[in-house]
């Protein structure tokens, strides 16, 4: 008990513990003035369709130019932002810097090109989402279709009735809303259903096993089945040479995204990449 346990409690606290609080705290500092002082930038990567090789939409991933430190990618700040509350904040910024993004281009070459956005489940839950992407879009002068919004699986789970309320009003005013990371969460098919969710991005590490394991083709290609008969698209996540390209096509996956196509890029490149036919594997 905590009592038995009483005053030595404090010894299990290794100094490796005070050392990853301290770097914890330290990045928490930092975020609040990334936030102050605009320090995010978005990148772009591409997702193709496998029928036209066009490309459909584009992800918007964060990036964050640190002065101390340089480039910071998402996966060194991110949980902190979430389990801080930042991510709301964070949220918004992504909103904002994508909705002008997009007015900007539409008046260049990378017209008409949806955004996908990546969305925590602390904005669903916080609700006024669809409030705070429709005003944005109003005050750039974009139409819904825009801007898709990318949601994990597992954030999919929480307080399900407040989610599903929020997809259901984005979707209402005509945005797409798909699952992130798919098969690595633990959504019911009674969910997707329900949800009518527009597309499943299915995680890379699935799309890894592909070529490899019997089995990878396997879950690739019931979830294929599955997400047709219900009305959603296929995307995979990660795809990294011509053979795994080959494999989607052959298994009637419809999207892919990873560096086979692009990595991310930052917003000047995009035009010039999408100017260039992708290549695709026959
Ligand atoms: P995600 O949404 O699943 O994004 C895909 C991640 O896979 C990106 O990592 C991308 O750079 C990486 N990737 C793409 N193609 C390949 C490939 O062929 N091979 C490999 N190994 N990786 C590939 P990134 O940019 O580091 O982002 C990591 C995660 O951070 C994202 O995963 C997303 O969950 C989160 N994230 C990124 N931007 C935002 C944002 O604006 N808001 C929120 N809430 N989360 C974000
Ligand atoms: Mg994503
Ligand atoms: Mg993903
Ligand atoms: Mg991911």
């Amino acid at each position: 008990s905590a009592k038995q346990a009483g005053k030595g409690q404090w010894r299990f606290f290794s100094p490796d513990f005070y050392d990853s609080l301290r770097a914890r705290l330290n990045i928490e500092r930092r975020l609040r003035d990334a936030i102050e002082f605009d320090q995010f930038v978005m990148y772009y990567q591409p997702r193709v369709d496998m029928q036209t090789g066009q490309v459909t939409s584009l992800e918007a991933l964060i990036r964050w130019e640190d002065p101390e430190t340089g480039l910071v990618e998402p996966h060194k700040f991110i949980d902190i932002a979430e389990q801080t509350g930042l991510i709301v904040n964070v949220g918004s910024q992504v909103i904002s810097k994508v909705c002008a993004q997009i007015e900007q281009w539409s008046r260049q070459q990378a017209k008409g090109i949806p955004v996908s956005i990546n969305v925590s489940a602390k904005q669903f839950q916080k609700g006024g989402l669809q409030a705070e992407l429709s005003a944005a879009l109003q005050r750039h002068g974009l139409a819904p279709d825009m801007v898709e919004v990318e949601v994990t699986e597992s954030s999919m789970m929480g307080d399900s009735d407040a989610i599903s309320e929020e997809f259901i009003s984005l979707q209402k005013l005509g945005i797409k809303v798909l699952v992130d990371d798919f098969g690595t969460g633990y959504s019911s098919l009674s969910q997707l259903q329900r949800l009518e969710m527009d597309g499943l991005k299915i995680d890379r590490s699935f799309t890894s096993e592909l070529g490899k394991t019997r089995q990878g083709e396997i879950f690739f290609s019931a979830i294929v089945t599955m997400a047709h008969s219900l009305g959603m698209r296929v995307v995979a996540e990660g795809v990294e040479t011509p053979e795994q390209a080959r494999i989607l096509k052959r298994l009637e996956c419809d999207e892919i995204q990873g560096f086979y196509v692009s990595r991310p890029v930052p917003a000047n490149d995009v035009p010039e990449i999408i100017a260039k036919p992708i290549k695709l594997a026959a």
